[in-house]
C-alpha cells in the first residue's frame, strides 16, 4: 500500500460511496460469472477434506480423477442452481457470504476433529452456548477462514451485480438452476458407477459435501422441529402414584441422577482402563454398595440427542432419539408427588428441565470453583442442602430426585475440566486443536477429566452418605454419561458422529448406582444380585424405567422389562429363584 494515498474506502465498502465523478462509477459483476465463479471455488477450495478423503481411499490415479471430476461436477452443479436462486438485490451477497463463511467453518471443523455435518450435529451446533463457542476458537480456524472464504468474499464484495428487472432477471436465474441441474444429472450419469459404490461404502462423505451439508442440515432441523414446537408435549404417566412404601415411611428417598458429559467406557477406571482414572469410585465398589455398569450404550453421540432421549419414555428404536413429543420422566416424579430440583453446569438441559424447578451453577459463582461464567462441576454440591430444604416442604416430605448435569469431560478443551491441584496425569495438552498435541498428552488431558469426575462423585457419594447416616433420607445416586468421545482413533476426534456410523468410543459409555442400605432395604434392590449382573447390556432406554421403579412410582408408563434394577428387587427375586440378569431385560 502506497503512503502517499489520502484516506480511501476499503474496497467492500466501494459499493456505497458516493462517486466523486459518476463516470468513475465501478463496473458490475456480470451475475453469471459471479454464480459459476463461486460455485467452482465452493467445490473446490470449499472441499479440500473431501477431496482429501477420497484420495486418501486410494484405488488407481486414473479411478480417483474420474471420482473427482464427476462429484466435482456434482457439486458444482449443484451449487451452481443454488446459487442461482438468490441473484436478488440484497440476497445475493448476503447469501452467498453465508456459504462460503459455512463452507470455511465446516472446513475446519472436519480438518481439526474429523467431524462430519448433519442435522443432529447442527441441531446441537444451534444448542451451543458462549463458553462452548469460546473454548472452540483459535487461530487456525482464523486461518482456515481466510483461506476458504477470504479472497471470494474480497471479490465478491468489490463490485455490486449488473441485475436486471425483474422480469427478466427471474428468467435468467430459471437458466441458471436449469443449467445446474443439467451439469449435476450429467456428472451423475457419466461417474455413475464409481460414485454409487462410494457412496453406498462410505456413508459419511454426503456428510462432507460443503456447504450443502449445513443447508440440507438446516432444513431437516426446522422441517423436523417446527412442527413438534408449536404442538403440546403429550402427557405421561398421568395416572402416576406414590407406591405402598411412601405410606408411613420413616425417611424420604432422596435419589441423585448425576447426567455426565462425554465420559467413554474405555478410559474409566472401573471398566478395566489400564489406567486408574477411578480410583475413588473404586474405593465405594470395594465396599460393596456401588455396582459398575459396564455394557451402557447412549442412545445419541451428542449431548441433544442423548440429553432428552435419557429421561424419554420412548427407546431409541421408538423414537427416543428424535425432539421429544411426550413429556417426560421429571414430569412423570413432580406429578407423582416428589420433589424434583435440577442443577446444571453446562449448557442447559436441552428443554428436560423447563417444567421443574431448575437452576444453573453459575447463577451463584462458588468462589475457587468458579471462573468466567464457567464452573468446576464441584460448584453444584456447594449448598446443596440449604437447596434442598427450599424445595416444596410437602414433596421434600415425600422424597426428592436431585439431577445434577455435569460439565464433565466437554471437550475439546479438556484440560479446563480439572483444578490445577486434580490433575494426576501430566503433562496434558492445553491446546484446543487437538491434533496439534502429542496423543499421550490429550489422553492426559482427557483423563485428567474423567479423575475429576471421579473426584466429584465422590464428593456427592460422601454428601448422600452423610445424610443417611444423620437419618434424614435413603439416599441413592445413578451416574451415566450422555455419550462417549473420540480421541484421535480413526482420525475422529470429539463426538457426534451420525449413530449408524459412529465409533464404539462414542456410543460405550460409564454407569455406576450406589445405594445407601436404607435405599437397597426400601426398594429391596440385592446389591449381590446386581454385581452378578453389572455386565450385562443397558442402554439409555432403561433409565426412565429404573428410576421410576427405585423410587416406587406406580404408573402404567413403567415397564417392568426396561427396569435395569428390577430382576434383583426383593419382589423379583421371591417369584424366582434364579433373578434374569439385568440385561436380559432389554427390549429390542
Ligand atoms: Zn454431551
Amino acid at each position: 500500500m502506497s503512503r502517499t494515498l489520502p484516506f480511501a474506502f476499503p474496497p467492500f465498502l466501494a459499493r456505497w460511496r458516493r462517486p466523486a465523478n459518476p463516470a468513475a462509477t465501478t463496473t458490475a459483476t456480470p451475475p453469471a460469472l459471479a454464480v459459476w465463479g463461486l460455485a467452482l471455488w465452493l467445490a473446490s477450495v470449499g472441499n479440500l477434506p473431501l477431496w482429501q478423503r477420497i484420495h486418501a481411499l486410494g484405488g488407481s490415479p486414473m479411478q480417483r480423477l474420474v471420482l473427482i471430476a464427476g462429484l466435482g461436477g456434482l457439486l458444482t452443479g449443484a451449487l451452481g442452481a443454488l446459487l442461482s436462486l438468490l441473484v436478488w438485490p440484497r440476497v445475493f451477497h448476503v447469501a452467498a457470504s453465508a456459504l462460503l463463511l459455512m463452507a470455511a467453518f465446516n472446513t475446519h471443523f472436519m480438518w481439526q476433529y474429523g467431524v462430519v455435518i448433519d442435522p443432529t450435529m447442527l441441531a446441537n451446533v444451534l444448542h451451543t452456548d458462549v463458553n462452548e463457542v469460546r473454548d472452540l476458537m483459535s487461530g487456525a480456524l482464523l486461518g482456515t477462514m481466510l483461506l476458504v472464504a477470504g479472497l471470494p468474499l474480497w471479490w465478491l464484495w468489490r463490485r455490486p451485480l449488473a441485475l436486471r428487472r425483474t422480469g427478466p432477471q427471474v428468467a435468467r436465474n430459471a437458466l441458471g438452476v436449469l443449467a445446474g441441474v443439467l451439469l449435476l444429472v450429467l456428472a451423475t450419469l457419466a461417474g455413475y458407477q464409481g460414485l454409487a459404490s462410494l457412496m453406498r461404502n462410505h456413508k459419511d462423505l454426503r456428510y462432507m459435501a460443503n456447504p450443502l451439508n449445513t443447508v440440507y442440515a438446516g432444513v431437516r432441523v426446522v422441517v423436523d422441529q417446527l412442527p413438534r414446537q408449536v404442538q403440546p408435549l403429550k402427557p405421561v404417566g398421568e395416572d402416576a402414584t406414590l407406591g405402598a412404601t411412601y405410606a408411613q415411611q420413616g425417611r424420604p428417598p432422596l435419589l441423585v441422577l448425576v447426567i455426565g458429559e462425554t465420559a467413554r467406557a474405555e478410559n474409566f477406571g472401573l471398566d478395566g482402563y489400564a489406567r486408574n482414572t477411578t480410583p475413588l469410585l473404586a474405593r465405594w465398589q470395594a465396599r460393596g454398595d456401588l455396582v459398575n455398569f459396564s455394557e451402557v450404550r447412549s442412545c445419541g453421540t451428542n449431548t441433544l440427542v442423548s440429553l432428552p432421549c435419557i429421561f424419554s419414555p420412548l427407546t431409541r428404536t421408538q423414537g427416543g432419539d428424535k425432539t421429544p413429543d411426550h413429556q417426560n420422566l421429571l414430569d412423570v416424579l413432580q406429578r407423582a408427588g416428589l420433589a424434583v430440583l435440577w442443577i446444571d453446569n453446562q449448557a442447559g438441559c436441552k428443554g428436560v428441565c423447563e417444567r421443574v424447578p431448575h437452576v444453573y451453577a453459575s447463577e451463584q459463582p462458588v468462589p475457587g470453583l468458579c471462573q468466567g461464567g464457567e464452573c468446576f462441576d464441584a460448584a453444584m454440591l456447594h449448598g446443596l442442602d440449604e437447596r434442598i430444604n427450599a424445595l416444596d416442604p410437602v414433596r421434600r416430605a415425600r422424597g426428592v430426585v436431585l439431577v445434577l448435569h455435569q460439565m464433565g469431560s466437554h471437550g475439546p478443551a479438556y484440560a479446563h475440566r480439572a483444578p490445577a491441584g486434580l490433575k494426576p496425569f501430566l503433562p496434558e495438552c492445553t491446546s484446543i486443536t487437538l491434533s496439534d498435541c502429542p496423543h499421550e498428552q490429550l489422553v492426559n488431558a482427557y483423563d485428567n477429566s474423567i479423575a475429576y469426575t471421579d473426584h466429584f462423585l465422590d464428593q456427592t457419594l460422601q454428601w448422600l452418605q452423610a445424610r443417611a447416616q444423620r437419618g434424614s433420607d435413603d439416599t441413592g445416586l445413578i451416574y451415566v454419561s450422555d455419550h462417549g468421545e473420540s480421541l484421535g482413533e480413526s482420525g475422529l476426534y470429539l463426538h457426534g458422529v451420525p449413530y449408524a456410523l459412529a465409533p464404539e468410543q462414542q456410543t460405550h459409555v460409564p454407569m455406576v448406582a450406589w445405594l445407601s442400605p436404607g435405599l437397597q432395604q426400601r426398594s429391596g434392590v440385592s446389591m449381590a444380585c446386581l454385581r452378578e449382573h453389572a455386565d450385562a447390556p443397558l442402554s439409555h432406554d432403561h433409565i426412565f424405567h429404573t428410576v421410576l421403579g427405585l423410587m416406587d412410582v406406580q404408573t402404567r408408563a413403567h415397564q417392568l422389562a426396561l427396569d435395569a434394577l428390577l430382576p434383583c428387587s426383593a419382589a423379583a427375586q421371591a417369584h424366582a429363584t434364579e433373578p434374569a440378569p439385568a440385561g436380559a431385560a432389554r427390549k429390542g
